[in-house]
């Protein structure tokens, strides 16, 4: 079985030859263990331990929860009063060479030439923008370890004819693609809530407060002043909690955690990402 020699975990198995493993966290007593597996690969040989545990181990709990919430037509703002503004796309290139395709005689050299010159800087503005997100997510997974997010409604993008709304919602949607690959990878969570009534809803007190889009500040009777979008945010992070924290023991907790934490946001500050 697995035993301690020294500062080294040796496991032993009859008939087999010793194996030391090597890892980088404290294993569960050998009581709890339920199944070996053990690979052999060229350079090496791979054990896999499971055991039979109740609570979640204390490495892997949550420290650092964050609720996102998207701008219809501007930013990102998290529920910790970090913001992410919109990224300004320069479009003048493409309107400059989209009068160009269209001065040329359609099917001619010339309008084959600008064709292509307007499909590439297309192409350059769009690896731009997944570059970005993919940097984004790539931030946001490294800084946090429970991350909240809206989910997307897939109805009003179609419903929706404005056009910069829908490709903000189509990247809304690639950074939560995004997001979900690099948490997996970083066993960092990720739950989608439904964002109806966040921004209305007080984050102190749960009481609703009507506002319309033009009224930034969110001020309610409980004393809670902050900004529209941070209280959204913490509401986010709020029903993100309800939904998965209660299993990693999180809700009384964090709620403690985030009166706290409120308290705290001060002016929003820019973007750093
Ligand atoms: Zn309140």
């Amino acid at each position: 079985m697995l035993k301690r020699e020294g500062n080294k975990t040796v496991l032993r198995i009859k008939g087999l030859p010793r194996i030391e493993v090597k890892t980088s966290r404290e294993l569960p007593p050998n009581g709890l263990l339920r199944a070996i597996r053990i690979t052999r690969k060229a350079l090496r040989t791979e054990v896999a331990l499971s055991y039979e545990i109740d609570d979640v181990p204390a490495a892997e709990q949550i420290t650092n929860p964050v609720g996102i919430d998207m701008g219809i037509t501007k930013r990102l703002t998290l529920s910790d009063g970090e913001t992410v503004e919109k990224r300004v796309i320069d479009r003048s290139k493409i309107i400059r060479l989209q009068r160009s395709v269209s001065r040329k005689k359609k099917g001619s050299n010339n309008w084959k030439k600008a064709v292509l010159l307007l499909a590439r800087e297309w192409q350059r503005i769009s690896d731009k923008e997944r570059d970005y997100l993919h940097r984004l997510s790539a931030e946001i997974v490294k800084m946090y370890d429970f991350i909240v997010v809206e989910k997307l409604r897939t109805k009003n993008m179609v419903r929706n004819s404005k056009l910069a709304r829908s490709i903000h919602e189509q990247n809304w949607g690639k950074l939560i693609t995004l997001l979900n690959e690099k948490a997996e990878s970083a066993g960092v969570r990720v739950v989608e809530v439904d964002p109806r009534g966040t921004s209305q809803e007080c984050s102190g007190c749960g009481a609703t407060v009507k506002k319309s889009l033009s009224v930034r500040t969110h001020r309610c009777e409980c004393g809670v002043v902050m900004d529209r979008d941070v209280n959204a945010a913490i509401n986010i992070l709020h029903r993100g909690i309800s939904i998965a924290g209660g299993k990693l023991g999180l809700e009384s907790r964090m709620a403690g955690r985030m009166r706290v934490k409120r308290a705290e946001v001060g002016p929003v500050r820019p973007g750093t990402v």
